[in-house]
C-alpha cells in the first residue's frame, strides 16, 4: 500500500511547534472535538469508505484551528462491544505514525495538528489520513475485518455529534464502577505513550482509570487479550505492601521493567510518596497546595489560570515526561469518583478547589459533609482567597486533618 506521505513508528513522538504547524484540528482553542471508534455489523460497514462531512485540509486558512469529529466504524466476527475503546485509543498510536501529523489527549479532548512540511508532501486531505488509518486497523489489528472512517469539520455538525459521543464515554465509565481492586486478580499496564514520555506505565484497576480517561479495567483486559503482545497488558497483582497508599509487588515488578529501572515503585493512590508517573495526555491534574495543605484539581479543558495562579499547560509541563513528580498526578477525571481516590492523602476529604465543571461531572460522589466546602473558580482565584474561603467554611484541613 502506498501513501503520499511516510508512515512508521519511528514517526511516534514528534512534535510540531507554532512556526511549523499548518492547520490544527481540536485542541485548547476549539470547543466541539471528539473522536468515538464504535463496532457495527458487517453488513453496516462499507470496507475502505471515508467520508469528509465539511471542508478539507487543503480548503483551510492556514495557521487555524477547527473542529472535528472523527468516527472509526469497524466490524469482525469475533468483536464484542468492550473492544471499543481499546481500538479507539489506536486512533492515537495510527496518527501518530504519519509523519508531520501529531495526535494528542483522547475523546472529546483531542488535538490533532498537521505540519507544512506534511502538506507539502502532499497531506491536503483528510482522505490520505484516513486510507492510513483503515490500512493500519486491518494490518495491525487482524482480528477487524472492515474498518470506515468518517471526519466530521462542519463546526455545526461535529456540535451535533458531540453529545452522542459524550453519552458513549459516560457509559464506558459507568461499566466499571462498583468493582474492586481486592476482588480482581490481576490489573493491566499500559505503555502506549512511551513514544513521548519512554519511562512512564499506566497501571490500570478498577479503582483506577487510565491518565487519559480513555482505557478502564476492562478495556485493559478487552486489549490484552486481542493483542497480548501490544502495548496493554496483564499485570499480575503479587502481594499488597502497602494497604494505605496501595502498593502491590507485581505492580512494582512490571514498573521497574517497562520503565528500564527508572522507577520501582508505584503508590497507586497518593500524591505524595511514589506517585504514579504521568505521561502527557492526562486529562487532569492533582496538585498540592501547600499554603493549605490540600489538594487542587486541574482539568485540560479549563481555561486561565489555576487557583495557584498556573495554567494547565504549564503545570503539565512540571508533569510530563514519565516522571515520578511528589505532589503532582496526571490522572483521568473518573478517578474522583474511585473510592481509592488518593486515599494514602486523606482522598476527597483533602480536596480544597476543583473547577465548577468538574464538581457538577462528579457530584455524587463527593461526600455530602464536603461538597459545598469545596472551592471552584467561582468562589476563590487565587490561594490567599482559597485559605479565608477554608476557614470560613471549617474545611477539615483548617483543623489539620492531615498533618
Ligand atoms: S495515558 Fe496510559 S492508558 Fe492512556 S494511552 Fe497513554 S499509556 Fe495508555
Amino acid at each position: 500500500m502506498e501513501f503520499k506521505i511516510a508512515i512508521g513508528p519511528q514517526f511516534e513522538g514528534e512534535r510540531i511547534r507554532k512556526d511549523d504547524l499548518f492547520i490544527e484540528f481540536g485542541g485548547p482553542k476549539v470547543k466541539a472535538k471528539a473522536e468515538l471508534a464504535t463496532i457495527k455489523k458487517m453488513d453496516e460497514v462499507e470496507h475502505g469508505k471515508i467520508e469528509i462531512i465539511g471542508p478539507d485540509i487543503k480548503d483551510l486558512a492556514e495557521g487555524g484551528s477547527y473542529p472535528l469529529g472523527l468516527i472509526v466504524e469497524v466490524a469482525g466476527t469475533e468483536l464484542d462491544p468492550d473492544m471499543e475503546p481499546v481500538f479507539e485509543r489506536r486512533i492515537h498510536q495510527y496518527c501518530n505514525y504519519i509523519e508531520g501529523f501529531v495526535h494528542m489527549a483522547q475523546r472529546n479532548d483531542i488535538w490533532l495538528r498537521i505540519s507544512k512540511d506534511a502538506v507539502k508532501q502532499g497531506l491536503t486531505s483528510l482522505d490520505e489520513i484516513g486510507k492510513v488509518l483503515i490500512y493500519l486497523y486491518t494490518s495491525e489489528l487482524p482480528i477487524i475485518e472492515r474498518v470506515a472512517v468518517t471526519f466530521i469539520t462542519d463546526a455545526q455538525k461535529v456540535e451535533n455529534f458531540l453529545p452522542s459521543a459524550l453519552d458513549v464515554y459516560k457509559a464506558r465509565d459507568e461499566r466499571v464502577r462498583g468493582l474492586t481492586e481486592e476482588a480482581v486478580d490481576e490489573f493491566y499496564g499500559c505503555t502506549l505513550c512511551q513514544s513521548f514520555a519512554p519511562t512512564h506505565v499506566c497501571i490500570v484497576t478498577p479503582e483506577r482509570v487510565s491518565l487519559c480517561g480513555a482505557i478502564s479495567w476492562f478495556d485493559g483486559r478487552a486489549a490484552s487479550k486481542i493483542d497480548p503482545y501490544g502495548p496493554q497488558f496483564v499485570v499480575e497483582k503479587g502481594e499488597l505492601l502497602d494497604t494505605e497508599k496501595i502498593v502491590y509487588s507485581g505492580v512494582n515488578e512490571v514498573v521497574a521493567e517497562r520503565s528500564m529501572g527508572t522507577n520501582d515503585t508505584f503508590c497507586l493512590h497518593s500524591l505524595f510518596d511514589h506517585p504514579h508517573t504521568s505521561c502527557g495526555c492526562f486529562e487532569s491534574i492533582a496538585f498540592y497546595i501547600p499554603e493549605v495543605d490540600g489538594i487542587g484539581i486541574l482539568p485540560r479543558d479549563f481555561e486561565g489560570a489555576s487557583v495557584i495562579g498556573i495554567p494547565f499547560s504549564t503545570m503539565a509541563g512540571e508533569l510530563s515526561g514519565g516522571k515520578q513528580v511528589e505532589g503532582y498526578v496526571g490522572m483521568g477525571v473518573e478517578y474522583l469518583r474511585s473510592p481509592k481516590f488518593l486515599q494514602g492523602d486523606g482522598g476527597l476529604r483533602r480536596v480544597v478547589w476543583m473547577p465548577k465543571k468538574v464538581k457538577e461531572r462528579v457530584k455524587d460522589s463527593i461526600p455530602p459533609e464536603i461538597f459545598d466546602k469545596i472551592a471552584t473558580e467561582e468562589d476563590v482565584n487565587d490561594v490567599d482567597a482559597l485559605a479565608e474561603f477554608l476557614a470560613r467554611v471549617e474545611h477539615p484541613v483548617m483543623a489539620g486533618e492531615f498533618s
